[in-house]
């Protein structure tokens, strides 16, 4: 390998030693007679130093080479408790792994604003810089946790289509493409697929799933590519039950953050406490009380960015879900409670993070409410035919993994949570 250690793995065991750092030069200060090189690898950074006269012609080779060049580093590793890590390399062998041109489009460390476009036109280097990369650990983290969270509850990992025939939550939202001369879809969810698999027996699935949504607004909430976690258990009592599974994996995640990514969190500046179980529960017909307070809402209509930011304002709570929607607000799948539905939204900071609900498995109650919504039942064949053969009461959420992110992270910009979003003016890289 080109590296023994990564600089973080170093300990006072390998002082006096020969070891090999690699990773990108971030920092060439060059004395004339001495140097420091500060090369950064995924752990963290290390010193190396280089005395000139010991060896003029690395020296030199060292001190020319751009910043963010790659290189694989050798040589003794000294106690050194004034430089960070309490060690330096005292360089005596380079291997020169990558050139990197110059100039660099954007920097790594400089503290100067680089516009968010520059950010995502130049993301591998973006990713570089500290807060980019623990936006990204954290995300790591965060659906680790979850999954494991979900297997723990017995729930399967699957993963459903994303070409389909018809589209998953009707609506027009969706990316049209050619299949073979056949029109065919993005799924905007695994909705349909998580349901059909509740007729299976396998009781409890979960998916990490891409949505594809072609949303025209532009807003800092939406993406047009994006994931989420989305599960469906069968043999629930109601949507309390499915409810219970959303705020326990949202606390479990957390508390699980905060036990392992504390340097990400220092990082982001991010300081926050678990929140307490169980989360609040607002009915649909509260929100309109308080809405109407101040601004004309009209019950039956749904919740936007500025009836969710009002909202949240009247709260002292950070993390509630909103419950007993009007059945007109929620999707064909729904399951009615009179002229409600028995679906939620989980709301963190004032913005939906997921959404919930029992569903409807009884197949003719099924097809009545599509038709009654003026759904061409047809287009749902293979869907509903998983309602005629035995399939129990069930529920699911889908809950979105960027979404969460952004909140949790107090980020103002659903983008600063993917690698490479998709949005109606970006397609690239
Ligand atoms: P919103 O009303 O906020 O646009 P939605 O109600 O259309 O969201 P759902 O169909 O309920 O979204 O999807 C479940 C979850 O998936 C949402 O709660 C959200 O966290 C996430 N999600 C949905 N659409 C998007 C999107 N375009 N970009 C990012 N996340 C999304
Ligand atoms: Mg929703």
């Amino acid at each position: 390998m080109l590296r023994s250690h990564f600089s973080k793995e170093v300990s006072e065991n390998d002082y006096g030693k020969k070891i090999r750092i690699a990773g990108w030069i971030e920092d060439i200060r060059n004395l004339g007679g001495i140097a420091f090189i500060i090369l950064r690898d995924r752990m963290g950074r290390a010193q190396i130093t280089i005395i000139k006269r010991m060896n003029p012609e690395l020296f030199k080779e060292i001190v020319s080479l751009p910043r963010e060049s790659v290189i694989s580093a050798y040589g003794l590793c000294q106690k050194n408790e004034k430089v960070m890590n309490g060690w330096e390399l005292l360089l005596e062998d380079m291997e020169i792994l990558s050139k990197a041109s110059t100039p660099l489009p954007m920097g790594v460390i400089d503290k100067v604003n680089v516009d968010f476009d520059t950010r995502l036109d130049n993301r591998f280097i973006d990713l570089r810089r500290e807060e980019t990369k623990a936006i990204f650990m954290i995300r790591h983290s965060f659906i680790k946790h979850a999954s494991d969270f979900l297997r723990k509850r017995g729930f399967i990992e699957v993963h459903t289509p994303k070409i389909t025939a018809s589209s998953s939550e009707g609506g027009t939202e969706v990316f049209k493409l050619d299949y073979f001369g056949k029109d065919a879809y993005l799924v905007q969810s695994p909705q349909l697929y998580k349901q059909i698999l509740m007729a299976t027996g396998f009781d409890r699935v979960y998916e990490i799933a891409w949505y594809f949504r072609a949303e025209e607004h532009d807003t800092s909430r939406h993406l047009n590519e994006s994931t989420a976690i989305d599960i469906e258990m069968a043999f629930i009592s109601n949507e309390e039950d499915v409810m219970k599974i959303a705020e326990e994996m949202t606390n479990y995640t957390i508390q699980k953050i905060l036990d392992e990514n504390s340097k990400e969190l220092e990082i982001l500046n991010v300081d926050i406490d678990l929140p307490s179980l169980p989360y609040p529960r607002i009915k649909y017909d509260e929100v309109v009380e308080i809405l109407q307070r101040e601004i004309d809402f009209k019950w039956g209509d749904d919740l936007g960015t500025d009836e969710e930011n009002l909202l949240a304002k009247h709260l002292e709570y950070e993390l509630y879900f909103i419950t007993k929607f009007p059945l007109e607000t929620k999707p064909f799948y729904a399951m009615p409670n009179g002229k409600y539905a028995r679906a939620f939204d989980l709301e963190y900071k004032g913005m939906e993070i997921a959404s919930g609900a029992q569903r409807i498995h009884d197949y003719e109650m099924l097809v009545n409410r599509m038709e009654s919504l003026g759904m061409n039942v047809k287009n749902f064949e293979d869907y509903l035919k998983a309602f005629k053969y035995g399939m129990p009461p069930h529920g699911g959420f889908g809950y979105g993994i960027e979404r969460f992110l952004m909140r949790f992270l107090n980020l103002k910009n659903i983008r600063e949570c993917i690698l490479f979003p998709r949005d109606r003016k970006r397609i690239r890289p």
